[in-house]
């Protein structure tokens, strides 16, 4: 039986990290192939191609890397591979495996996966979870869920993945949708059919400056301004509950929303924002009155990328609020969109 053909590429992070005494701390060492071989098993499974597009802690990664990735997960496509897997850092994994999904245009899936453990510590977690991202990307149940990321044996769809904890191996949650599935017995089963996928247009220049800006308390919210002086194109509000502010930062909202897309998303890590529950000042309708996009269950992270991609293909400011309501808003059932939508 001939084996599926699975390309691996590295990007640095936890799962590639050694120690190094100079740097007084572990740093990201080890390519591809190198983890590839610490995992038993994995040469018997698939065809692999391994190659390292980067060493980096994920903080450190960017939207050119990214569209980089997108480029050689596409030309592996092309070449015959049934899917393919990214390992980096798992600090951004939450906005990384976004991104991605936002562009990702194959049916095959493109897997992400890290560790939380260093390869050198006892109970490393990076060579079980590249199996098993390994085994979901080769998987045909797998196909047309988009950006998967695959830890500690669970699937998670790009769209909720959120990293909840710190230090633990289990950190990775789905907050609203729940996980897409678990990996049982060296095999993907998957709660619900694939749903529905929205794509973004492609980018038409570079990504804009957005910035998140957070309501505090006791605080009005002066930084939305500076963020303008700073050359930020466009401001994610990570607002109180279900999308409120301050008094004072409502009015800030009021003025930069005439110059910039200002998005307002929970704080909250699950939820959506209100639409028509709360009427004071600095509530979600309020703030709806005064010019401000509902994030509703796009949260702070994930809002950010959305208003950036739109950006950077120059969606006119116009539409940026329809084309955000159909990213935030949930299908109404459950029929799969054949048709990708900008
Ligand atoms: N702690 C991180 C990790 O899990 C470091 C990084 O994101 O690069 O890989």
């Amino acid at each position: 039986m001939t084996r599926p053909l699975v390309a691996i590429a590295s990007l640095g992070g936890t799962i590639s990290m050694t120690p190094s005494d100079a740097a007084g701390g572990v740093v990201p060492r080890l390519d591809a192939a190198q983890l590839v071989a610490a995992v038993p098993g994995l040469g018997a499974l698939a065809e692999l191609s391994t190659e390292s597009l980067s060493q980096l802690p994920s903080a450190s990664l960017g939207t050119e890397q990214l569209l980089a990735c997108l480029a050689w997960a596409a030309e592996k496509i092309a070449g015959g591979a049934r899917g393919v897997v990214l390992t980096q850092g798992t600090d951004t994994i939450e906005e990384t495996a976004f991104f991605l999904d936002l562009y990702w245009r194959h049916p095959e899936p493109l897997v992400i996966t890290g560790a939380m453990r260093t390869p050198l510590s006892a109970g490393a977690d990076g060579p079980a979870n590249l199996l098993a991202a390994v085994q979901v990307a080769m998987d045909d149940e797998s196909r047309g869920r988009g950006v998967l990321v695959v830890m500690n044996d669970t699937v998670h769809r790009a769209r909720w993945v959120c990293k909840s904890d710190s230090l633990a191996v289990q950190t990775f949650v789905s907050p609203d949708g729940g996980p897409a599935g678990r990996v049982v017995e060296g095999r993907p089963e998957y709660f619900h059919a694939q749903g529905h996928r929205l794509l973004a247009p492609s980018p038409t220049r570079t990504f804009p400056k957005v910035a998140i800006i957070p309501a505090m308390l006791g605080d009005d919210g002066d930084l939305a301004s500076a963020a303008l002086d700073l050359g930020y194109e466009a401001i994610v509000v990570s607002a109180f509950g279900a999308g409120h502010v301050s008094f004072g930062f409502a009015e800030q909202i009021e003025r930069v929303a005439k110059t910039v897309p200002v998005v307002i998303a929970s704080r909250t890590g699950s939820g959506a924002t209100a639409s028509r529950t709360y009427g004071f000042a600095g509530s979600e309708v309020d703030l709806a009155r005064r010019g401000a996009i509902l994030a509703k269950w796009l949260h702070p992270l994930k809002a950010r990328l959305l208003l950036g991609a739109l950006l950077a293909a120059q969606t006119p400011r116009e539409q940026i609020p329809e084309a955000f309501a159909r990213w935030s808003t949930l299908p109404r059932h459950s029929s799969i969109n054949p048709q990708p939508q900008p």
